[in-house]
Order: C-alpha cells, then sequence, then structure tokens
C-alpha cells in the first residue's frame, strides 16, 4: 500500500466510536406509537452497546457486548432474539475510557459528577458503571396491546425491583437538554446485574464502589420509522411530549 492510500483509510472503528445511532423518538411513545419498527438484529449492526423498549413498551432492553436483554415484569433478564422488535432504542459501538473510581455514592451525586467529569452538558455521551451496588432499584414497564396507550396512561403500569448488595453494570445515555423530546435530556440509565438476576430502568441506586467509563459522541444517527403508518400520519402538535416525558421518565 501507498503511503497516501494508506492515509485516507480510517480505521472504521475509530470512527463509529463517536456515533450514537438512535432508532425512533422519545417523543414517539408520548402518543403511543409503540409499534416495533426495527429489529434487535439490525439494531446490533449499528452497536454492541445500548438500550430501548420494545414493541407495546415491552420491557426495558439492555445490550451489552452485543447481547441483548429484556428485563420485563419478573425483573429477571432474559436474552432477546434478533427477530425481537424495537420502537425506541440507543446504540453504538463501546469504546469507553476509564474516568474514575466511586464509593458511597448516590445515583443523583453520582450523575452530577459524571457530568461535572465530562464537562460537557451539551454533548451526547455514554457512561457505564460497573460495580457493587449497595442499593437498586429499578422499573419495568407492563407490555401493552394494540391499540396502544399513551405514555402518560401507562406510566402507573409498572413493575418495580429492589437489590441490595447486587454486582452489576449500569449503562446511560446523556443526552443535552436541547434534545429533550428527541431523548430524555439528562441521563437515560438501564442496569443489569451480574448474575441477571434483576434488572431494567434505573429509578434509585447507591453505588457501593464502581468503576465509572464514559464515551462522548460528536455525532447523532436519527433513524426514524418512516415507513411505518402510524408513524407517516400523526399529527404530534397536541402531544404535551415534555410535560409526558418528565412524568413518565
Ligand atoms: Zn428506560
Amino acid at each position: 500500500m501507498t503511503k497516501s492510500a494508506a492515509a485516507n483509510i480510517r480505521p472504521i472503528h475509530d470512527r463509529d466510536a463517536n456515533v450514537l445511532y438512535q432508532h425512533g423518538t422519545l417523543a414517539q411513545l408520548v402518543p403511543g406509537l409503540l409499534e416495533g419498527t426495527t429489529t434487535i438484529g439490525e439494531l446490533l449492526t449499528h452497536g454492541d452497546t445500548g438500550i430501548g423498549t420494545g414493541e407495546g413498551l415491552d420491557g426495558e432492553l439492555i445490550i451489552l457486548d452485543g447481547v441483548a436483554y429484556k428485563i420485563g415484569q419478573s425483573g429477571v433478564a432474559e436474552i432477546l432474539p434478533d427477530d425481537f422488535t424495537v420502537p425506541f432504542a440507543n446504540v453504538h459501538r463501546a469504546a469507553f475510557q476509564y474516568q474514575c473510581e466511586r464509593n458511597d455514592i448516590g445515583l443523583e451525586d453520582l450523575n452530577e459528577k459524571i457530568v461535572e467529569a465530562n464537562g460537557r452538558a451539551n454533548t451526547f455521551f455514554a457512561v457505564i458503571v460497573r460495580g457493587t451496588f449497595s442499593f437498586i432499584k429499578t422499573r419495568a414497564v407492563i407490555k401493552q396491546q394494540a391499540p396502544y396507550p399513551t405514555l402518560e396512561e401507562v406510566a402507573d403500569q409498572q413493575a418495580m425491583f429492589l437489590g441490595h448488595d447486587v454486582k452489576g453494570t449500569m449503562l446511560g445515555y446523556f443526552s443535552p437538554i436541547m434534545f429533550n423530546g428527541a431523548a430524555v435530556a439528562g441521563f437515560h440509565e438501564h442496569f443489569l446485574a451480574d448474575d441477571r438476576s434483576i434488572g431494567g430502568h434505573v429509578l434509585d441506586a447507591v453505588l457501593e464502589r464502581g468503576d465509572i467509563l464514559s464515551q462522548v459522541f460528536d455525532t447523532l444517527v436519527q433513524h426514524l420509522p418512516v415507513d411505518n403508518p402510524e408513524y407517516r400520519s400523526h399529527d404530534f402538535s397536541n402531544d404535551q411530549i415534555a410535560e409526558a416525558i418528565a412524568k413518565a421518565e
């Protein structure tokens, strides 16, 4: 290979590590556009790490090391097949940088420190917290049937799970406030215990000891379900999107 040809080739993993891929938007869930419009198999071509929800808000999803898990009403994680359908997900290719170790810290303080350490409140980034949680509180929304209700109507239909002294991984995405609606402004975090005994959408946590890693993105790829008839015809102008997201998340 000539020198000039080599200079033009950037390793694929370098380029991809800067990209956050999002299928659907959170705003779509507000009026109940909950049909699965992509699959786990498709998502895994865009990343090996991610979070999301299934069709009809079927569980809380977490993708780690290329394996997709669903935490449903039992609170226990199950591995998903490639044809499982999804209305909303964030995925990316993991290339996390070690940030620091934290001990005895609650979720709110932890999230604040992570943003501080990144110094990037206007940037999308992912964070992984691996360690022992002395307390973890998660939820999984209960799967809905079509015709689908609004996000507000299902907000009280969720199973809650509590864990103590759990070893596991919390994966979160931070979205800048100007993207509220497309995503949840601030952190959206899901959890999976190492033994898969508990997981879900994180409501509260106390980290006993853990390693914090983060990955900053400079590019958001926003993929929309343009062939979905309900999405195409829905009028979002009367949906109270910001209010509904604040209530539900
Ligand atoms: Zn969630």
